[in-house]
């Protein structure tokens, strides 16, 4: 595979006149850009200038509203209700948070409902952000059926992920984010391109037995991870994320799209608790003692630590030569 070297600012730049050249305001181009900088920056490269055509074939179709004005207002003190005008997700998050941690400091406990969004990139930089402000986050989004609950041949979940987030003092937070199916779909499909086999347990075929062919998932199911606890934290998330806000469910998404590539419209539902309120002001000296024991574990690493460690490595990344063509294409 052939590589060439950019900074992070170039990345960011050819993103943002991407977004920008395919219908997008200021601040929505800038604020996608920094999605994909920031998710090349921590090394979700699935996450960053992969994702640039499907961003781009919902702008151009109409699909995505590129001038979107998120519409961010208290519903109740507890409760932050973010319309996000049909744009893409990042705007609104970014206008949202500031707002959610407000509350969940005030209160103790808060909820986000982000609604009228496409959520196309990984979830930890909304529940990093919470973080920030010395809270701890949660973050749920669906997607289109592609996972199977558990017994069921039948698509029903989408990929569906949660992260969550712990502030930690003077370091870096605990965080993980992660799709509730056994494997992503882009990582099945890569597989499918290459040749390469999956792990068994990833998906069955359409006579529903397990295969570790990659193309059988076409007309098959993909498995949601962990068996049967898997598919109920996928389940919680198509409740949380769908009929908690009043936004769709995964096959609804399915059935309202128009198949362009890109995201379909969905909700993402964000918790945000402030330990200083429910555990008084020592709870960050009593929880470092238990991560200390955690790092202590043989062969232990915190969720979160790969992505901290590559975001302090130096300011070039590799990317794809052929990726790179592609995406100066679409400008
Ligand atoms: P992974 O399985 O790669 O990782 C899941 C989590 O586990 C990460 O927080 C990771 O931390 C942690 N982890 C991985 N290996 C270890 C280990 N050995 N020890 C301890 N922790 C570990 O992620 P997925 O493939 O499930 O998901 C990838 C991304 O896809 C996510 O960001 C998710 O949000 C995104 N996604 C987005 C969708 C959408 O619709 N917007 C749909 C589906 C997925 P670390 O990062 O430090 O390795």
């Amino acid at each position: 595979m052939e590589t060439v070297e950019l900074r992070l600012d170039e990345i960011e730049d050819l993103a943002r006149s991407v977004f920008e050249r395919n219908g997008c305001d200021a601040d929505n181009a800038n604020a996608l850009a920094r999605t994909v900088t920031t998710a090349e920056r921590d090394g979700s490269v699935s996450h960053g200038l992969i994702r640039i055509p499907g961003y781009v074939a919902s702008l151009r179709s109409g699909k995505v509203n590129g001038a979107a004005v998120p519409k961010i207002f208290n519903r109740t003190p507890a409760i932050i209700s973010a319309n996000g005008d049909n744009g893409y997700a990042p705007l609104a998050i970014e206008r949202g948070i500031p707002k959610l941690a407000k509350a969940a400091k005030q209160l103790g406990v808060a909820v986000m409902a982000l609604t009228h969004s496409h959520h196309f990139a990984a979830l930890w930089p909304e529940v990093e952000a919470l973080a920030d402000h010395g809270l701890v986050g949660l973050a749920c989004v669906n997607y289109t059926p592609a996972v199977g609950p558990y017994g069921s041949r039948q698509p029903l979940f989408g990929t569906n992920p949660m992260a969550f987030a712990w502030s930690r003092l003077n370091k870096p937070p605990v965080v993980f984010d992660m799709a509730t199916a056994s494997m992503a779909i882009g990582d099945v499909k890569i597989a499918a391109r290459d040749g390469h086999a999956v792990p068994s347990g990833t998906c069955l075929d359409k006579e529903g037995n397990d295969t570790t062919d990659p193309n059988a998932i076409l007309d098959g199911v993909l498995l949601p991870f962990g068996g049967h606890k898997g598919s109920a934290i996928a389940l919680m998330v198509e409740l949380l994320a769908a009929g908690a806000i009043g936004e769709r469910f995964s096959y609804e998404a399915a059935e309202a799209d128009n198949g362009d590539g890109g995201h379909p419209r969905g909700g993402e539902i964000f918790l945000a608790l402030s330990p200083d309120l429910l555990a008084g002001r020592d709870w960050q000296t009593h929880s470092e003692k238990f991560l200390r024991k955690f790092e202590a574990a043989d062969g232990a690493r915190l969720p979160g630590q790969r992505r901290h460690r590559m975001r302090i490595s130096d300011q070039m990344r590799l990317v794809n030569t052929a990726l790179l063509e592609n995406t100066h294409a679409l400008k």
